[in-house]
C-alpha cells in the first residue's frame, strides 16, 4: 500500500478543502496522508471538530510546513505528528498568518499607488476558498482584470523582490520552528532538500533537532534521492517523502497516489489522537 506525508488544502494554496483531499486520497487508495499546510493546522483541526478524524477508513497524520530563509535559500521545515491544540504552536501560526494578511494590504496599497485598479475584494473574491492569501492570488487577479498579461509577468515587474510592489515577509526561524514542533510532541523533518538548492546549507540545517528528511520528492532525480537517502542514514534520521499535492491545474502531480512512497515510511508518525480531548 502507498501513502502521502506532504499535501496542502484550502487551508493554505491547495485547491481541495481537507475533506476533499481526504476523500481524494480514499478514492487514490493510499493507507496514510498528512496534510501539511503552510503556517497552519486548521485544517486538521476543522477536520477533527466536524467529527473526520479520526477517520476509520484512512489513516490521517497532522502536518504543518513552515517557510524560512537562510541566507537567501528557502528552507521548508515540515512537522508531523504533534498535539493539534498546542498553544505555543497557535500563538504562531496566528503571528504568521496576521503577518500575511498585512503583507497582502500593504501590496495592495503599493499597487494602488502605482495605478492598478485592484482592491482587495477583487483577490478575495478571486481566492475563493483559500484561507491563505498570498502574492499568486493578486497575480491570478491582475490577469484576470487584463492589468498584466501573465502571472509569470505579475511577479517579474510588480511581486518579486526587487519589483516595485514587492513586500517582504515575515518568517519564522528554522532554529524556532524546530523547537515548536518538539515541544508540540511532534517530528520536525527537513523538507525537500533539493530545492534549497546549497547543500552546504542542508547540512548545517541538519545540525538542528531535526527527525528526518524528506528524500523522496518529485523534483527529486535519482541521484539527489540516493544522496539525501544517505545523509538521513548518515544521521540516523527518519526517511520520509510526499507529493507536495497542490490540486492546482499544471502543477505536478495532478492528482494524488501518482506520487507515493511505502506505508512503512508513514506509519511511524501515525499516532491515534485519544489524548484529544
Ligand atoms: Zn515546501
Ligand atoms: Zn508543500
Amino acid at each position: 500500500m502507498a501513502s502521502d506525508l506532504h499535501t496542502h488544502t484550502t487551508f493554505s494554496d491547495g485547491r481541495l478543502t481537507p475533506e476533499e483531499l481526504v476523500a481524494a486520497a480514499k478514492e487514490a487508495g493510499l493507507s496514510y496522508i498528512a496534510i501539511t499546510d503552510h503556517d497552519t493546522v486548521d485544517g486538521i483541526r476543522h477536520l477533527y471538530e466536524e467529527g473526520l478524524y479520526p477517520s476509520k477508513s484512512i489513516h490521517i497524520i497532522p502536518g504543518i510546513e513552515f517557510s524560512c530563509e537562510v541566507d537567501g535559500h528557502d528552507v521548508h521545515i515540515l512537522g508531523y505528528d504533534f498535539d493539534i491544540y498546542n498553544q505555543d504552536l497557535a500563538d504562531k501560526t496566528t503571528e504568521l498568518s496576521e503577518s500575511r494578511w498585512d503583507r497582502f494590504s500593504q501590496m495592495m496599497e503599493k499597487l494602488q499607488g502605482i495605478g492598478y485598479a485592484i482592491t482587495e475584494s477583487d483577490v478575495l473574491q478571486m481566492a475563493g476558498t483559500s484561507k491563505s492569501i498570498g502574492r499568486a492570488h493578486v497575480a491570478r487577479t491582475l490577469v484576470k482584470k487584463g492589468l498584466v498579461g501573465s502571472v509569470h509577468e505579475a511577479f517579474d515587474k510588480l511581486l518579486e523582490y526587487g519589483q516595485p510592489c514587492y513586500v517582504p515577509h515575515y518568517r519564522i526561524d528554522p532554529e524556532e520552528a524546530v523547537t515548536l514542533i518538539r515541544n508540540a510532541g511532534g517530528v520536525p523533518v527537513l523538507a525537500h532538500p533539493k530545492l534549497v538548492k546549497d547543500d552546504a546549507t542542508v547540512e548545517r540545517m541538519l545540525e538542528l533537532d531535526f527527525g528526518g528528511i524528506e528524500v523522496y520528492y518529485p523534483k527529486h532525480d535519482e541521484e539527489d534521492t540516493a544522496r539525501y537517502k544517505a545523509l538521513a542514514e548518515k544521521r540516523g534520521l527518519l526517511l520520509t517523502g510526499g507529493s507536495d499535492f497542490h490540486a492546482v491545474p499544471h502543477r505536478v502531480p495532478l492528482e494524488l497516489g501518482i506520487f507515493t512512497v511505502p506505508d512503512e515510511l508513514a506509519a511511524p508518525f501515525f499516532h491515534p489522537p485519544q489524548g484529544l480531548q
